[in-house]
């Protein structure tokens, strides 16, 4: 599938052909559809590389870039699922049905190696200037060494996350530790930070995570820098002790979903929304401003259906108004039965709830938003910072939980929920991490009207102007998006 445009900038052998190769899960797809057209929009060219059933979910990216005429194509290349052991037509990690299938994911998007290099040899007239790929594809490594072309890293991480992962790998912190309930403290952190063992990243157990990581992090010490959705004014402290300590340029070009700020396409971002958008946005207009809560927690997360009733609970006992988003998962006949018998009766006059999912960034920028109850996805987090809401942080897994530190301790524009320990990625631990109690008294707090509350929410649209302002034009975002295209535009006029 191929979008052509004409672009603003440079044109001929002078623009700079980025490849980008998004990992095949919403939450990293989405942040590089928007970096393509980021890229786009300030002159570069962008290939693509997704796969069918992928590319059935960016029609709203395909739409946005076609309107917008920007060059970007879209690649799709044959998934091998059958191949590697995988339900035919399983090319996402959202659609991995058992954990010790993920290992046979990641090999088949190994195998995205000789089809992705024929593809880029092919493209003679505008030859790659660089390669921009998602840090679990380290296979990515060799092609940009064959090709004799930069390859730059992203890991969906904010600047606080990623050292913090970098210090626990490079140092081997969890090495010795057995007890997944001791307190460690990060050696060589900038400021004091301190968390078990079970909420730092790389607990995450299956079959051949181990061999995975290690190729991650070799190619990762042998790329050419680092690009990151967050920008440089909201963690300078954290982002420039991550480019001392990895002696790498980290490219801080976000927050990239600001591409979306004057567009009415955010509905289909990601996939197609299941909520009609009109109906959503009507609902949401019949609301006082900042008088909603909105609740999402991704696109993996595995809330237990227990743990979906008591969080369902303790959003009907705050009485406030909310839009509550449930993945449709194997779990949801539970849920859904009990949502028939008396919630949805009960709460309809001021709940919303939306199955599967739901337009998240339009939710999020409309002004009847005034809370957002996250499980500290970065995507999520980084646009409820840009939307200027105070956040319930309901960390799940993996970096969550530095985020949630982020929000709360250093940013100061969150307060949590109290999760008491980690829901694992495909795990079917049933335990209820928060009480109904505890999502009443968050959510009242967080849109209640006490001086607390006041002065997180004026941090938090404090947080937001800045965003704004490091995205438009002249700011560091702004700029280093520009940089980079002249960077690596040069390098191919200087091959060529
Ligand atoms: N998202 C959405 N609708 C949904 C669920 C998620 O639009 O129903 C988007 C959300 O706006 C964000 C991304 O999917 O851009 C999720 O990324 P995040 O890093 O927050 O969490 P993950 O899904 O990777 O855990």
């Amino acid at each position: 599938m191929t979008f052509a445009g004409s672009g603003d900038g440079q044109s001929g052998s002078a623009r700079a052909h980025f490849v980008l190769v998004p990992m095949m899960a919403q939450g990293r797809t989405i942040p590089m559809t928007d970096m393509a057209c980021l890229l786009a929009e300030h002159g570069a060219q962008v290939s693509f590389i997704t796969t069918p059933v992928n590319a059935a979910r960016l029609e709203g990216f395909a739409a946005k870039v076609e309107a917008a005429g920007l060059v970007v194509q879209l690649v799709e290349l044959h998934f091998p699922s059958v191949e590697f052991g995988l339900p035919d037509g399983c090319e996402n990690l959202d659609m991995i049905q058992s954990k010790n299938l993920f290992f046979n994911f990641m090999k088949a998007c190994a195998a995205l190696h000789e089809p992705l290099m024929a593809y880029l040899r092919e493209q003679q007239r505008s030859p790659p200037s660089c390669i921009i790929s998602d840090m679990a594809h380290w296979w990515t490594g060799d092609i940009a060494r064959e090709l004799g072309i930069p390859r730059l890293t992203f890991s969906g991480f904010c600047g606080f996350s990623s050292l913090v992962r970098y210090i626990v790998f490079h140092n081997n912190v969890l090495e010795n530790v057995t007890d997944d309930n001791e307190l460690i403290t990060i050696p060589g952190f900038p400021t004091p930070l301190e968390l078990t063992k079970a909420k730092l990243p790389g607990t995450l157990c299956v079959p051949g995570m181990e061999q995975i990581r290690e190729k991650m992090f070799e190619e990762e010490l042998r790329c050419d820098g680092e690009i990151t959705n967050s920008f440089k004014e909201l963690e300078t402290l954290y982002i420039e002790s991550y480019e001392q300590i990895t002696r790498k340029k980290v490219w801080t070009i976000g927050p990239m979903c600001l591409c979306h700020r004057n567009s009415n396409r955010t509905a289909a971002r990601g996939n197609k929304a299941s909520m009609d958008e009109a109906q959503c946005l009507q609902w949401l207009d019949s609301r006082k401003p900042g008088s909603v809560i909105f609740v999402s927690f991704g696109s993996l997360a595995c809330t237990t259906p227990q743990q979906l009733v008591e969080l369902g609970l303790g959003l009907e006992a705050s009485k406030k108004p909310f839009v509550w988003v449930i993945k449709a998962g194997a779990k949801l006949p539970e849920v859904e039965e009990w949502l028939a018998d008396g919630f949805e009766e009960r709460v309809k006059d001021r709940g919303l709830i939306i199955r599967g999912w739901a337009p998240q960034l339009m939710i999020l920028q409309h002004q009847a938003v005034g809370g957002f109850v996250t499980h500290c996805g970065w995507n999520s987090t980084i646009e409820g910072i840009c939307a200027g809401v105070p956040m319930i942080t309901w960390p799940h897994f993996g970096e969550q939980f530095l985020n949630e530190k982020l929000l709360v301790d250093v940013l100061q524009i969150g307060m949590e929920v109290g999760v008491k320990g980690v829901t694992q990625w495909g795990s079917e631990n049933q335990e209820v991490m928060v009480t109904r109690d505890a999502v009443e008294t968050a959510v009242n707090t967080l849109m209640g009207e006490g001086e607390a509350t006041e002065e997180l929410r004026m941090r938090a649209e404090d947080c937001a102007i800045k965003a704004r302002r490091a995205f438009d034009e002249e700011g560091s975002s702004y700029n280093n998006v520009r940089l980079l295209i002249q960077e690596m535009g040069n390098k191919t006029n200087a091959c060529g």
